[in-house]
């Protein structure tokens, strides 16, 4: 049977680890070529042979998406190379957390500038073509899944920052899903709870030294690309708007 994404093109940005990365390769597994977007080429040129070797197709593109200029490059660039875009997303992230009260700027302006701003240039960019892939092809929709977190759903203490910019995702991908319903441009917002990837090793020492043993088992970032995978797989009629997922023993 040919494979549901083949003959479509996604841009997953922070692909050059942890949910970003297992997230290319499921969509290459399920047929997409992928263009992989981040700042560490290296990392982007070792899923990239990964991918190759398993008989798909991706496009390295190095680029710092907080950067307005930089994030519609990548996305001109994934349309003049590979033809088209059918999926965005929108994954990159940072996670800088401790008490509001005398935290350093520079982390509040790092989450900003990336979660919400860089988020938002790469929509921005990518929107036109999306409408268009899903208006040319009456067998595909478009899709655009933005990464939130549980965060995005509940504030507590020592994440004020990081759960604004995530509560910020999920307005936005609201207001756009309803904007761009009657378009078959499909937006799904998905809130990850704890998984195993490089995001907390960002933080402070003596941050990351509260965080050690909080959650218990977490999830690999497989768990949350099976998640995506699954939304942009659905038939055209089906739109998955949200997705909440936890590690079982998270509260
Ligand atoms: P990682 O730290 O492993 O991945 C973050 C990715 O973002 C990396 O590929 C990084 O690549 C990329 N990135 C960082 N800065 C930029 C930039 N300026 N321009 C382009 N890319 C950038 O963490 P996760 O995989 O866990 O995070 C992915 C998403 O999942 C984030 O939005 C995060 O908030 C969300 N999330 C994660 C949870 C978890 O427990 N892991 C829970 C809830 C949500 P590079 O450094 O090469 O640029």
């Amino acid at each position: 049977m040919k494979p549901v994404l083949e003959g479509t093109v996604a841009l997953i940005t922070g692909a050059s680890s942890g949910i970003g990365a297992a997230t290319a390769s499921a969509l290459a597994a399920q047929g997409a070529t992928v263009a992989l977007a981040a700042r560490r080429r290296p990392q982007l040129e070792g899923l990239a042979s990964e991918i190759l070797e398993s008989g798909g197709t991706a496009l390295v593109i190095e680029c710092d998406i907080t950067d307005q200029e930089q994030a519609a490059s990548a996305v001109d660039r994934t349309v003049a190379e590979l033809g088209r875009l059918d999926t965005l997303v929108n994954n990159a992230g940072v996670m800088l957390l401790g008490p509001a009260a005398d935290a350093p700027l520079d982390e509040w302006q790092r989450m900003v500038d990336l979660n919400v701003l860089g988020l938002l240039y790469c929509a921005h960019a990518a929107l036109p073509h999306l409408r268009r892939a899903a208006a040319e092809d009456p067998r595909q929709v478009a899709d655009m899944v933005n990464i939130s977190s549980v965060a995005g759903r509940f504030a507590r203490v020592g994440n004020g920052v990081y759960a604004l910019t995530k509560f910020g995702v999920g307005a936005f991908s609201e207001s756009l899903r309803q904007e761009l319903a009657g378009q078959y441009v499909r937006v799904s917002l998905v809130e990850p709870g704890a998984t195993a990837t490089e995001l907390a090793s960002h933080n402070r020492p003596e941050v990351l030294e509260g965080l050690r043993g909080q959650f218990g088992l977490r999830m690999e970032a497989g768990d949350i690309a099976d998640a995506i995978s699954y939304i942009v797989t659905r038939p055209r009629h089906v739109a998955v708007n949200e997705m909440l997922i936890r590690p079982t023993e998270q509260q």
